[in-house]
């Protein structure tokens, strides 16, 4: 493992346990008064254990089990992400809060000194600990939305050519509306994602069909037939925490550098910008949402979806 890693597995470790912990710290110390009531650790493993966290976790527990144990094509791949739409998105299981409003509230707990509900915490607690066992387990493996951007991504790009945005540039988009959003919440009290729902996607899952909702969202899945996933690489604040994650991740895409004879049949397969990155063993690794598709694509076995560790020079 490379310095650089170790230092940026720390970080990522220490900013989980802060965001995890300090609006429980803070609620605590106001006594557990107000919306943050029973914010301590028994009462969200309570939360844990209602039927869309259950759920939610054996749709996780499957995928992981699913990657390690058969191929998955992109058919396989498609008819899965239309049972978690359905599962999660139309029977409204991961009904609100929103993973979205979830991290979002809790930024703004974090920069106002405000409280956190247990709901809300116990969504960030079963996102974030999914993501540490497996990389992108609950964005690749549980979120509606994700799944919708995937499913519509099939259909065929009408200059047939699907584009890959480069990594360094979608990132800083999200990070910069992530900055710009907390920035707005330490001077007008708002947020950028939820406020008058202008980046809230979730909201669809309510079914609530308003024009700044059908808008975003409509430009979301047209955009979603060229770009694989774009509203998850340009703006998903859980995106950008669950990129973090990945660094922390236990079972990640990795790759046996032994079997690898450079094909490239993965990256020309595949629609995410993170293969290339796993391949050329570069430290900056786009989101990989843990679709499986290269470790199909490679005609070598050299792709797994394996317990993490520094793949050989
Ligand atoms: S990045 Fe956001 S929209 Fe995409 S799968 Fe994750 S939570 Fe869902
Ligand atoms: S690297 Fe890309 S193709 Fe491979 S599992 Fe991750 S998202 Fe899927």
């Amino acid at each position: 493992m490379t310095r650089n890693t170790i230092y940026l597995s720390v970080f990522c470790i220490a900013l989980f346990m802060i965001l995890i912990c300090v609006p429980v710290i803070a609620e605590a110390g106001r006594g557990g008064g107000g919306g943050g009531r029973n914010t301590d650790v028994p009462s969200i493993l309570a939360g844990l254990s209602s039927i869309k966290f259950i759920l939610g976790g054996l749709a996780a527990l499957s995928g992981l089990i699913l990657l390690r144990t058969i191929k998955i094509n992109r058919n396989i791949r498609t008819l899965l992400m239309c049972a978690v739409f359905v599962l999660f998105g139309v029977l409204v299981i991961m009904h609100q809060p929103s993973p979205l409003r979830a991290v979002v509230d809790m930024v703004t707990a974090l920069a106002t000194g405000g409280a956190i509900t247990l709901k809300k915490m116990t969504m960030i607690v079963f996102i974030g600990g999914l993501s540490v066992i497996g990389a992108k387990l609950f964005c690749g493996w549980v979120c509606p939305f994700g799944a919708l951007q995937e499913i519509v991504n099939r259909i065929p790009a009408p200059s047939g050519k699907k584009i890959k945005l480069p990594f360094k540039i979608s990132n800083s988009i999200r990070i910069s509306l992530f900055v710009i959003s907390l920035i707005m919440i330490l001077t007008t009290g708002y947020d950028l994602y939820t406020y008058h729902s202008v980046l809230n996607p979730f909201e669809l899952f309510d079914w609530h069909f308003e024009l700044v909702l059908a808008v975003l969202v409509g430009a979301v899945l047209i955009a979603s037939v060229f770009v694989y996933r774009p509203f998850c690489y340009l703006v998903c604040p859980v995106g950008l925490l669950t990129w973090l994650l990945e660094y922390v991740s236990i079972f990640r895409v990795r790759l046996d550098r032994a079997k690898c004879d450079n094909c490239k049949k993965c990256i020309l397969k595949s629609p995410c910008p993170s293969v290339k990155a796993i391949v050329d063993g570069d430290t900056l690794r786009p989101d990989c949402h843990a679709c499986g598709v290269c470790i199909d694509a490679c005609p070598k076995d050299a792709l797994e979806f394996g317990i993490w560790k520094k793949a050989k020079a």
